[in-house]
């Protein structure tokens, strides 16, 4: 067969399945509103929690760094890549996590991957929460490591399987802080506590959660007031940059940088990102009345849709899923908010499970009420038209 012919049979497969995927255009710089495809839209889907990717002094600082430091960081950070930008941007990471030292990797996936592929050995093994990110999946997968999945924030089945991974030589618990499809807290006190008694490691990737939770938004660990093992994290949510990093104590900053194959093996981030990454870090933690804004949002969205009818999932954080359930239900609900000037798309199998398909909205610092007020009432419309409340 054929090349094109075989993936062509596969994507027809995709598209009956109702999975097909396609990019859509933006056609300005990250706000609340933006330009998609020649129509304004109220953007309910960005991971922009703070409203910082579009901000003045963001790009100003990357601006100058620029000029300075050129387009590119020309090789990894090991060879020529690592500038003083660098260097700062890890040095504000740990302070902001108050950890010892950080690690700077080019996104929080290979952040992921980095950590998971490089700390457990052989004889060790992963327990990982059935829900976790894609980029932890993938890091397990890579690890020499065995993995057990253990039922989402099901604190009593990773008791069970702590209990039967004690002929293992080390056991490493991994978790998302916050879970980014569901919007869950993981219940990072009492895993502190199994970890504890069971001597297991825990690696938290805190993805949505910095920048959002806890007083001075420096993530799970400050909400929870536990210090895990490793703490991963990205630029690209709450910080409006991008890059992804480790931090922990200085002795596993250094085994990393010695062993961590995407650290070692990839080009350095650009200075310039580094820039707007010390930039956001600034301003997320002076300006907790940004935090403030988001959450009483998060509380209005949610008490509301509740209110109306809709079965919401998760805690208190900017992610609120809306379940639909059916794929086919979920695209027509993400069509209908697009006609009412409202972009928030479904988020469906592999994603999540079959059968929870989802609309997943988030909110962010730069709304306004009046963009909630919409956001409101198209849900009450569609959901009323879908026979969904
Ligand atoms: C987005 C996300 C990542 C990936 O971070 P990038 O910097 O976008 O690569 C990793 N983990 C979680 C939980 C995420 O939500």
């Amino acid at each position: 067969m054929p090349f094109d012919q075989w993936l062509e049979e596969r994507l027809d497969k995709t598209k009956q399945a109702g999975l097909y995927r396609q990019m859509r255009t933006m056609q300005e710089a990250p706000q609340s509103s933006m330009l998609v495809e020649e129509k304004r839209q109220l953007i309910f889907s960005s991971n922009d929690y703070l409203g910082l990717a579009g901000h003045s002094r963001l790009i100003d600082a990357a601006a100058e760094v620029l000029r300075e430091f050129g387009a590119g960081s020309s090789g990894s950070r090991l060879l020529t890549g690592n500038t003083v930008w660098h260097e700062k941007l890890e040095d504000r990471l740990a302070a902001f996590k108050q950890t010892e030292a950080a690690l700077l990797f080019s996104s929080g996936y290979l952040a992921n991957i980095g950590v998971l592929s490089s700390l457990p050995e052989k004889e060790d093994v992963l327990l990982s929460d059935r829900l976790n990110h894609a980029s932890i999946i993938d890091g397990c997968r890579l690890s020499k490591a065995d993995t057990v999945i253990y039922n989402h924030v099901d604190m009593d089945d990773l008791r069970e399987k702590l209990e039967q991974t004690v002929s293992y030589n080390r056991r490493f618990i991994v978790t998302d802080g916050v879970f980014s499809m569901d919007g869950t807290i993981a219940p990072l006190d009492q895993m502190m506590e199994l970890a504890a008694r069971y001597e297991a490691f825990v690696i938290v990737d805190d993805a949505h959660a910095t920048g959002v939770l806890g007083e001075s938004g420096r993530g799970t660990s400050e909400y929870f007031g536990i210090t895990p093992d490793v703490t991963i994290g990205t630029l690209s949510k709450a910080a409006g940059t991008e890059g992804g990093f480790a931090a922990g104590s200085k002795t596993l900053i250094d085994f990393l940088l010695n062993h961590s194959r995407p650290f070692i093996f990839q080009t350095a981030v650009p200075p310039a990102s580094c820039a707007a990454s010390v930039a956001a870090l600034q301003i997320m933690e002076k300006q907790k009345e940004r935090r403030e804004q988001l959450m009483t949002y998060v509380t209005r969205v949610k008490r509301s849709l509740t209110n109306l009818g809709f079965q919401l999932t998760g805690d208190e954080t900017p992610i609120i899923p809306v379940l639909i359930g059916d794929v086919e239900q979920a695209g027509r609900f993400t069509k209908k908010l697009e006609e009412q000037g409202i972009y928030a798309p479904a988020i469906r199998p592999p994603t999540v499970p079959a059968g929870e398909s989802r609309i997943r909205l988030t909110v962010t610092a730069a709304h306004d009420s009046g963009d909630v007020d919409k956001l409101i009432t198209a849900f009450h419309e569609i959901g009323e038209e879908l026979n969904l409340i």
